[in-house]
């Protein structure tokens, strides 16, 4: 179902909807948690966000979903907007090449993960909003709420739970970077708040509007600055080049817009001053991005020509 705003993308979300169901589908959702193996791979919902917070959608844009490792978009933007450029010391802008969930790079460059989105990266980016805010995964909730307009928004804990039953891989990632003195907080604590973080249940809408700032160069729902128009762009480079890991080139050269995806099946996007698009369908494919969401993502940049490029 479609809601009656009249807007021109409008058609553009029926047709991709009706491409996307009469297409079989492919890619399975993760299973390295209960929680997310037993969602249906065939679930499929798109919503675009304008810069002036009108949102519509089509599917199941309305369902909450895993938003996983899209919040890492979030927390960087929280980080950078309280300490600047000093992050830079501890993360870089590199895309890795590498999957999400990658140890072998860290060795050769000191525990200094190469960008913000690989795990390496936003656990060490949230172990620095930790310090600074002393509760990283309520201060992504919270701006969430704000920037989504949904108080309802919450951490899944049942996600949660199971994340840290199944955490041996972050573990090693951030004990591996403690060693190098990378990490701050202590690595329990650390843990508890990125599994946290990635548990955020939220929809198409909420993650659509939720990256508004994105789209507005820095400016928050509200009308406040969160980010100067230089760092917002920033974000969306990095987001260009590594915001889908190893799929990153093949994702800007479908789709050539700013993009994040999660093991949750979500990928949002932004092409800056015009809009956001948030997309899920849970079947991954096996770099861990949804197959429903970048085919739908590319058939939007491709049917309106609106791209970065
Ligand atoms: N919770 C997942 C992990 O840390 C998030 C990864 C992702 O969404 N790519 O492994």
């Amino acid at each position: 179902a479609i809601m009656s705003t009249p807007t021109t993308f409008r058609p553009v979300l029926e047709r991709i909807a009706e491409e996307i169901e009469r297409t079989p589908g492919s890619g399975r959702p993760a299973d390295y948690i209960p929680a997310l193996a037993a969602r249906d791979p065939r679930r499929f919902g798109m919503a675009v966000a304008e810069p002036d917070g009108t949102v519509y959608g089509v599917g199941d844009w309305r369902e909450p979903f895993s938003a996983q490792s899209i919040t890492k978009v979030f927390t960087l933007a929280l980080d950078l907007a309280r300490e600047g450029d000093a992050l830079w010391e501890h993360v870089g802008r590199e895309p890795s090449g590498n999957p999400f969930n990658s140890l072998v790079q860290l060795e050769y460059e000191n525990g200094i993960p190469r960008n913000p989105f690989i795990n390496a990266g936003a656990l060490v980016v949230t172990d620095r909003l930790h310090t600074r805010t002393g509760d990283a995964a309520g201060e992504l909730l919270a701006f969430l709420r704000e920037e989504s307009g949904n108080p309802d928004l919450a951490h899944d804990a049942e996600v949660a739970a199971s994340e840290a039953a199944h955490g041996d891989r972050n573990a090693a990632l951030a004990h591996f970077m403690a060693s190098y003195g990378n990490i701050d907080n202590p690595v329990p604590v650390l843990l508890d708040q990125y599994f946290r973080q990635c548990s955020v249940a939220a929809s198409c809408a909420d993650l659509a509007l939720a990256t508004g700032f994105l789209a507005r160069h820095g400016i928050r729902a509200d009308g406040s600055r969160l980010l100067s128009r230089s760092r917002a762009k920033q974000i969306n480079a990095v987001m260009l080049t590594c915001g889908t890991y190893d799929a990153a080139g093949d994702f800007a050269h479908r789709v050539g817009l700013p993009g994040k995806s999660g093991v949750g099946g979500g990928i949002i996007a932004v092409v800056p001053g015009h809009c956001t698009l948030c997309v899920w369908s849970p079947g991954l494919d096996e770099r861990g991005n949804s197959v429903a969401g970048v085919a739908a993502l590319d058939r939007f940049t491709t049917l309106t020509g609106l791209s970065v490029f």
